[in-house]
């Protein structure tokens, strides 16, 4: 059984009164949908409309809805407290604080008391759908307190819980307010998973700072249950992408044709591609002053290189999403105006959606990606990138990503904060002989299709499977 904040559909209400459903996408849904379309299940979520509980949702998806193999349960949330819980606590406080920023706005309490209303609510569908063998796995920081709902509504079954984001070091989480009764609320579940073994230990060095005694090693005896009875214990578990699905899709023959109008658009030059969602954790200021100390530093990169950058329309309702995008603009005009003419524009911006097949087929054609988030729980644009690329693409990655755990070797590790070491990869990267690149991405490509989520997947559920037993 599954719980995400988001279900992988969205409802939205047309303005006939009828329901329109789409996919919904984003990492988390892209790594569990087709998890969930092997496994079976039930997938309990938010249906991306205010006041739509289980009902709207069946009238919404009819027969669609039965010829899923699995089941879909929707939460309904009032939109006032909807709005607290996501775009106040998750977004302005939770967020920021995980990647290692202050909260984006003054605390107010009514945001932490729909945080808890909404994961109380998660827990009572939960409550009712789950059977006492079910192996329930919660999904990131939206719902780090549903474990504890669940013990209090007397569920003894195991729960598990998966951080898609980072877990920051003990001085950045006291900046969130109520996080010891975060902390605590994460030791009822039976495995908590973490991205990286760094965001695992950080979380293991708070688990001790709320003065949890038992603590040995991973392992602890969870607040609500006598000690012998159960122990909850963390793991990490690096996320990945299917990557047949990337590698073939990159070989369909719409990718072809595409990546081949691509290239003939592109006249010659090199193209350095970034895909990013709106975010202030995705370096994307960071990445475009290294861009233009490259073009300072490398005279030979003028007229011959662009920059595609795609940036995702993301939370717009948070201020401090609007103030990033005004940031980035303002920047990709600074550079195109002092390096760009008439025959050339650096900066390639675009504030839009990709289909599938648009980002495969730039995936496919790229000489570089820029990567280069300031910190990212893993970036899964990394490795889809490596595995739809046509073999000799070089990854400019962040070390502050999760990625580079699984492809520091391979990618040209950058700080995104030391522009002069950006500027020094583009320039390495543009110059570097076929064969190292090749050599490179051969071996990138190796590292994701051996860990990909598949065996992620039956990762976490093969160490889910084995806790909550009296120990
Ligand atoms: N993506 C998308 N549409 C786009 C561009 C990207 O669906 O137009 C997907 C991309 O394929 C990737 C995800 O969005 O699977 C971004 O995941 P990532 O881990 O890189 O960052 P996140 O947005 O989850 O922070």
């Amino acid at each position: 059984m599954v719980a995400s904040n988001r279900l992988p559909v969205i409802l939205k209400r047309e303005a006939d009164a009828t329901w329109s459903v789409e996919p919904a996408a984003g990492g988390l849904v892209t790594a569990m949908e087709p998890a969930m379309r092997r496994r079976g299940g039930i997938w309990v979520g938010w249906s991306g409309s205010p006041e739509v509980g289980q009902r709207e949702l069946e009238r919404a998806l009819g027969s669609e809805l039965e010829e899923r193999p699995y089941e879909m349960r929707a939460v309904g949330v009032e939109e006032v407290v909807h709005r607290r819980f996501y775009e106040g606590f998750s977004n302005q406080v939770l967020w920021p604080v995980l990647h290692g920023f202050p909260p984006s706005s003054a605390t107010d309490s009514h945001d932490w008391e729909s945080y808890r209303d909404v994961n109380r609510r998660f827990a009572r569908v939960l409550a009712r759908v789950a059977g006492p063998t079910d192996l329930l796995w919660v999904h990131d920081y939206h719902l780090m307190l549903v474990a504890e709902e669940l013990r209090a509504l007397g569920m003894e079954g195991r729960i598990a819980f998966f951080l898609h984001t980072p877990f920051p070091r003990l001085p950045e989480l006291k900046k969130a307010p109520h996080h010891q009764a975060l902390v605590r609320g994460l030791l009822s579940y039976d495995l908590v998973g973490f991205q990286t073994p760094r965001h695992e230990s950080n979380f293991l060095e708070a688990v001790d700072a709320i003065g949890v005694r038992a603590v040995e090693g991973n392992r602890w005896a969870p607040p609500e249950a006598p000690p012998a009875r159960r122990r909850g214990r963390s793991g990490h578990f690096p996320i990945s992408i299917d990557f047949d699905e990337f590698a073939k899709g990159a070989e369909s023959p719409r990718v072809l044709d595409r990546s081949t109008r691509l290239l003939r658009e592109l006249d010659g030059r090199a193209l350095i591609l970034g895909v990013d969602r709106l975010d202030y954790t995705k370096g994307l200021p960071e990445k475009l002053h290294g861009f233009n100390r490259a073009l300072r530093r490398f005279p030979e990169l003028r007229g011959n290189v662009v920059l595609r950058q795609l940036v995702v329309p993301s939370r717009e309702a948070v201020p401090a999403y609007a103030e990033t995008k005004a940031r980035i603009e303002a920047l990709v005009s600074e550079i195109n105006r002092q390096w760009g003419g008439e025959a050339w524009t650096p900066v390639d911006y675009r504030y839009e959606r990709w289909e599938r097949e648009e980002l495969l087929a730039h995936y496919r054609i790229a000489d570089a990606a820029l990567v280069t988030p300031v910190n990212d729980g893993m970036n899964l644009v990394a490795k889809e990138f490596c595995a739809a690329n046509a073999g000799s693409g070089v990854l400019i990655l962040s070390a502050f990503a999760g990625a580079a755990g699984d492809l520091g070797h391979s990618a040209l590790l950058v700080d995104p904060g030391d522009g002069e070491g950006l500027a020094h990869a583009i320039g390495t990267a543009c110059a570097m002989p076929r064969a190292e690149r090749t050599s490179r991405m051969t071996t990138a490509r190796r590292s994701v299709r051996h860990r990909d989520v598949h065996r992620w997947v039956s990762g976490f559920l093969e160490a889910g499977g084995r806790v909550g037993a009296p120990q």
